[in-house]
């Protein structure tokens, strides 16, 4: 079977969040279970040039605006499977990935320029995956082609929700300059008197995903569906959820070329090596016996930032120190500081993106904050577990999925969850998780439960090949 997967971000070429993380393991390993899998994503001003291998292609025209427009594809191997980087520096070369008004057109772009490459590379694959909002396009474009393109005949599309927040709005005029001309694609796009990605793509892939079972659900209800519940219940009948897999191989406590001590569910010393590193970069005191609670986030409400603010008092009342990585919203940002400032001996914060200090705080601390409003998947809390870092999370989303309660009865669980977006339900779990942390035998057991689950792309992998003979079928 062939696959392309098409991705506005994937790691180690780009990255904003989970989207990069994903669209840059899942092709390798889709590759290791046995299909032809390919990624096609742009090259960024952030690319790092010694990812770009060498030029795969460097005329690849591409019909834009009613001209013609050349563009080069580079090609790497640097994520573990083959990928090519579509090269347009006017729409592409910018100081963010995202944030201007026109990306819903710099992605349109990007996805006739990937359809034109594939077309260039060879077979048609039999399955196209497309992730977000910013793949919306290519989901009308090959609904349509389809019909009329003997090339695109018996290819199917996947189409995976992140994050259904964002979903790429623009004005239903643009639509014909961007190549959009037919009925059916302004059907597609219409969406409240405006234009949709998002619910383009919803409505016309052949299948749909998310990237936990529990989103799958979240997303056809008014609270979480962003206007389009309407649309994911119609579908509900092509759609399934699968959990984000971690990349063990750069995940893994026992190889983490980031830490000054690695350590594995067997030994745990190399983890105390990792606090007093983690302490020692936030100049806090070698205080070992206090709890360390961690925090690596976008600094939006998405991630429960009002939370963690209420919160975060307490943690220091509970006898704990609060690290905390992030950057966003700028209030967020300043309060971050200011508590800081205030307690300089129990807090540190980093403001910003820090690939490397993320590695270290996840092997670090002890416990792991992430009280989201809403979560597609998470990551972190999937990361805290294999590094032996108790996740405290809300049960919304994949955090519900992958995050069990401890019952010190039953020994069972491996972090705390509570239900309620509220900071009294947060602080409640706070002060449980200190509780347990005092009895090194029960945190030993919390700690040995999450770093035994296995999170493995392999797994999810599996998955979707299982969702792309759905497709076929
Ligand atoms: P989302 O995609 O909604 O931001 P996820 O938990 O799915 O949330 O993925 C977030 C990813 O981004 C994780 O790999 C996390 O470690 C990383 N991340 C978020 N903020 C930072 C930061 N400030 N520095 C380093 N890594 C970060």
């Amino acid at each position: 079977m062939r696959v392309a997967v098409i991705s506005a971000e994937a790691v180690p070429y780009s990255k904003t969040g989970g989207l990069g993380d994903v669209a840059g393991a899942l092709p390798k390993a889709l590759k290791q279970v046995g299909i032809d899998a390919f990624l096609i994503t742009p090259c960024y001003l952030q690319t790092k040039g010694e990812y770009l291998w060498h030029t795969a292609v460097d005329d690849l025209w591409v019909n834009w605006r009613g001209r013609s427009v050349r563009v080069k594809a580079f090609y790497s191997e640097a994520n573990g499977s083959p990928t090519f980087l579509i090269d347009y520096p006017p729409l592409f070369h910018r100081d963010s990935i995202y944030g201007y008004t026109e990306d819903y057109e710099r992605f349109a772009f990007f996805n006739h320029a990937a359809l034109e490459l594939i077309t260039r590379l060879g077979g048609a694959p039999d399955i196209v995956h497309l992730n977000d909002w910013h793949c919306g396009f290519a989901a009308v474009e090959l609904a349509s082609r389809r019909n009329s393109d003997p090339y695109w005949r018996n290819t199917r599309t996947v189409f995976s929700i992140h994050n259904m927040a964002f979903q790429g709005g623009f004005g239903l005029g643009q639509l014909p300059s961007m190549g959009f001309t037919s009925e059916f694609a302004r059907n597609a796009f219409s969406f409240n008197g405006y234009a949709s990605a998002m619910k383009a793509g919803l409505e016309v892939s052949d299948t749909l995903s998310t990237v936990s079972k529990r989103y799958s659900r979240e997303i056809q209800t008014a609270e979480n569906g962003y206007g389009l519940d309407w649309l994911s219940r119609q579908r509900a009948g092509r759609l399934i959820g699968i959990t984000n897999g971690v990349d063990y191989e750069v995940w893994n406590p026992a190889s983490d070329p980031e830490l000054p001590a690695h350590f594995s569910i067997d030994d745990l010393s190399g983890k105390l090596e990792c606090k007093k590193a983690l302490l020692e970069q936030f100049h806090l005191p070698m205080e070992l016996d206090r709890p360390i609670f961690a925090s690596i986030t976008r600094l939006t409400s998405q991630k429960g930032v009002e939370l963690i603010r209420q919160g975060a008092g307490d943690i220091l009342a509970a006898g704990g120190f609060f690290i905390a990585l992030g950057s966003g919203e700028k209030e967020s940002e300043k309060f971050l500081q200011a508590l800081r400032d205030h307690a300089p001996s129990r807090v540190g914060v980093y403001i910003g993106y820090n690939e490397s200090l993320a590695h270290l705080i996840e092997a670090g601390a002890d416990m792991f904050l992430m009280p989201s409003k809403f979560e597609p998947c998470g990551l972190n809390q999937m990361y805290s577990l294999r590094y032996g870092t108790v996740p405290i999370v809300r049960a919304v989303g994949g955090l519900d999925d992958t995050v069990q309660n401890w019952d010190a009865v039953s020994e069972t669980g491996n972090g705390f969850k509570f239900v309620e977006y509220k900071a009294d339900k947060l602080l409640e779990k706070i002060y449980e998780a200190r509780f347990a942390y005092a009895d090194k035998r029960s945190w030993a057991k919390i700690q040995r439960n999450g770093m035994s689950v296995d999170n493995s792309w392999e797994n999810a992998a599996r998955n979707y090949v299982d969702l792309y003979n759905w497709t076929l079928s």
